[in-house]
């Protein structure tokens, strides 16, 4: 997945235009910066690659998140609908605008099941937030008629799965707002950078002004703005974006490379019995960023996982051990480590997750495992490792 892998001359050239022209920031200074717009530039490619009217770009995938709960003004109380398979940044965005995180059970596909979202849905919900794991998707179709039906935003979190799609869409562009990360070691990088995306005008005003401290970027010129309501500053600088905009230009090409050396071990692995592969609901394609597979049990996966580890095939990883995937870990949040007081709707309104049963969350991730899709492998390399990998799991299966 890491864009970083293939990192090059197309990316030293956009920064340098930044920095030969010294205008770091992606607003205003137009007399010294020679023509370059480079955030600008990245929103206008992604506008076109996610099919979408209007991208944001922000300074973290996390901070995506948070800006596209408030730019939808979800606030304090309001409970959003998570998978207990996720990042950790899912519930801390949640947080930070005072709402609520609902854990909910993930299924076979390792995002939210639709069925348990369902069962989540109080009347304080507002939003559902998918979380496209390790490069797949959500059951959209199902979540989208749970929204309609009860009157609930959608929000994708597809930081993981950039170039992904959903019936001929792409990931990101299905819900009311899509999210992304350019963080280091995401499938394109900024370095640190995120971006949003929406159909939706007044969200994405709303964003804009939010994430530059509530500037009112459409009335006036910069330094005499109004300010129509509070906001933060969760802006990306121009290096941060020009480093992404040579990445997102070489997006297709990751994504086929990805795709070669997911299918080489696919294929492999599918000579064995013992193994499944995670659903991709219908319509559904990946971007093959990671390949998640079942094996028959926790204490089979846990050998299997221990043993590929032992054998030097690395970046394979078990996530229900995870600190930062899984809930299983998240003691900080099941106890409210806060370093100051949290809100009082947020107290109030948190489940007891100490005493919350996940027990079909186990039931998948026990038994998954993940291997990173490389970008700099070499063909031969993957048949290598697809062999050693077959010959690993069957000596234990
Ligand atoms: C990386 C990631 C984020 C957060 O992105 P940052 O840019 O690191 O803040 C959010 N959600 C998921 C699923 C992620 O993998």
């Amino acid at each position: 997945m890491p864009g970083f892998e293939l990192f090059g001359d197309n990316e030293r050239k956009q920064v340098q235009d930044v920095l030969d022209s010294g205008v770091l920031m992606r607003y205003g200074f137009d007399g010294n910066r020679q023509g370059h717009w480079k955030a600008k530039e990245l929103e206008a490619a992604l506008v076109e690659r996610m099919q979408t009217k209007h991208v944001h770009l922000v300074s973290s995938g996390t901070a995506a998140l948070t800006v596209a709960l408030a730019s939808a003004g979800v606030g304090a109380g309001d409970e959003v609908i998570m998978p207990t398979f996720t990042f950790v940044a899912s519930f801390e965005s949640i947080l930070a605008i005072g709402a609520v995180p609902i854990l909910v059970d993930v299924d076979d596909t390792l995002t939210l099941s639709p069925k348990m979202v369902e069962e989540a849905v109080t009347e304080r919900t507002k939003v559902v937030m998918p979380v496209h794991m390790c490069g797949s998707m959500a059951d959209l179709e199902a979540l989208q008629s749970i929204c309609k039906r009860h009157n609930l935003l959608l929000l994708e979190d597809a930081c993981q799965a950039i170039g992904g799609s959903y019936q001929g869409k792409p990931l990101g562009s299905i819900g009311d707002l899509g999210c992304f990360s350019f963080d280091y070691v995401k499938t394109i990088t900024c370095g640190e950078g995120g971006a949003l995306i929406t159909n939706k005008e007044s969200y994405y005003e709303n964003a804009h002004k939010y994430s530059d401290h509530g500037h009112d970027h459409f009335g006036s010129d910069r330094g005499a703005e109004q300010h129509p309501f509070l906001g933060y500053n969760f802006r990306i600088s121009e290096l941060h974006a020009a480093v992404g905009l040579a990445q997102v230009l070489r997006l297709d090409d990751f994504l086929a490379i990805q795709q070669r050396n997911y299918t080489i071990l696919r294929e492999a692995l599918s000579n064995i019995p013992e193994v499944t592969f995670r659903r991709v609901p219908e319509g559904g394609v990946e971007n093959y960023s990671f390949l998640n597979f079942f094996l028959p049990n926790e204490e089979t996966t846990r050998k299997v996982h221990q043993s590929l580890g032992a054998s030097g095939i690395d970046a394979c990883f078990y996530w229900y051990d995870n600190n930062w995937h899984y809930y299983r870990k998240w003691e900080h949040l099941t106890n409210l480590k806060s370093l100051g007081s949290l809100p009082k709707e947020v107290i109030d309104g948190l489940p007891d997750y100490s005493k919350s049963d996940f027990s079909a969350s186990d039931h998948w991730i026990g038994r998954t495992i993940s291997c990173l899709i490389k970008l700099s492998w070499t063909e031969d390399e993957v048949h290598q490792r697809a062999e050693k990998m077959v010959k690993v799991i069957q000596e234990i299966v």
